[in-house]
């Protein structure tokens, strides 16, 4: 079974993101990282379910991601799925680069819009928004389509109400969610219960992002403008040993891990940051559940 929409009917699913190495070190490393998460045993005894791997801004990762993702998910036991961004695409740059994962076994796509560029020039190409990439993928192929949703509301969306209305439209033509990172599981939850009152159930992961590197991570926060931890951030900062500042961070992200599955998510999405030993840290906390098979 690969396609992601029936692994979270199986679930809960649990998956990790990566991000495409630019040197051959970095190859060799993801190489390592994914040997050790290949032993990995996710909440519940099942297996790690899938990888993710990023799309960079206006495809400055294109070539990358896809050699990445073709090559996992031909070689590994578990599926790999592209991220796929709209900014700066022409139509016919979609549909070919849909044709090489189509004709490489691809069978799952994360759709998304993509960041304008950080230099402030001008946003190109033929798609404006994720749910536009939706019918190119249906019609490039069986896919099965993920797309982005923001607990705590996309920052370009201009009140709660439309962002929830578009997520909404956006979820009901793709096949499941996966959230931007929240240290707060209300804000999961909150969005769930409004997006049932606007009618949709479309599964979504909840996005757990451990807290390795609290200076990047309270950049993406910024970025995302997504509550960030201070507390946490800086209990980490003052910890002086690698292995305590892991630790920290690892006891925040299984206590999060925790809660989400306790209360019924479909899975969880971890941003590793290309790191197996942080995957395996919270797993080991979270109710004693083995991380080796
Ligand atoms: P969209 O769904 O296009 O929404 C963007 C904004 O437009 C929202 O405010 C929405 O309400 C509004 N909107 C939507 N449709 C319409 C419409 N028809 N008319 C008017 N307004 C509309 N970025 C990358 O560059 N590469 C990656 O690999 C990547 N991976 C990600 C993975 C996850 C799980 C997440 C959560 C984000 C990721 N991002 C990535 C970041 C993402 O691209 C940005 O958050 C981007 O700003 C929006 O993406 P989206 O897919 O949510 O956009």
């Amino acid at each position: 079974m690969t396609k992601i929409s029936e692994l979270i009917e199986q679930g809960p699913t649990l998956s990790v993101e990566f991000f495409p190495p630019k040197t051959a070190e970095g190859l060799e490393k993801l190489s390592h990282t994914l040997d050790s998460l290949e032993t990995l045993s996710a909440p519940g005894g099942a297996e790690l379910s899938f990888v993710s791997v990023t799309y960079g801004a206006g495809g400055t990762t294109r070539d990358r991601t896809r050699d990445l993702v073709i090559g996992i998910n031909r070689d590994r036991r578990f599926p790999a799925m592209p991220h796929l961004t709209c900014v700066g695409h022409t139509e016919g740059e979609i549909d070919e680069l849909l044709g090489d994962y189509s004709a490489g076994g691809i069978q799952n796509i994360l759709a998304l819009g993509g960041d304008p560029p950080a230099d402030g020039s001008e946003v190109t190409g033929d798609f404006d928004y994720a749910i536009e990439l939706i019918d190119s993928i249906r019609a490039a192929g069986d896919f099965s389509i993920g797309v982005a949703a923001h607990p705590e509301m996309h920052p370009r969306s201009a009140s709660l109400d439309a962002d929830r209305r578009r997520l909404a439209e956006k979820l009901s033509a793709a096949d499941f969610g996966i959230t931007q990172f929240f240290f707060d599981a209300d804000d999961y939850f909150r969005m769930i219960e409004e997006l049932e009152v606007l009618g949709c159930d479309t599964p979504i992961l909840p996005g757990v992002m451990p807290m390795l590197n609290p200076g990047t991570v309270e950049r993406f926060a910024g970025i995302a403008r997504a509550k960030f931890p201070t507390d946490l951030a800086n209990k980490i900062e003052a910890a002086e040993e690698p292995e305590e500042r892991m630790a920290i961070a690892a006891d925040a992200a299984a206590a999060l891990t925790e809660e989400l599955l306790d209360r019924g998510v479909p899975g969880i999405h971890v941003y590793c940051m290309n790191r197996s030993d942080i995957v395996e840290a919270v797993l080991e906390r979270i109710n004693g559940v083995s991380t080796k098979t």
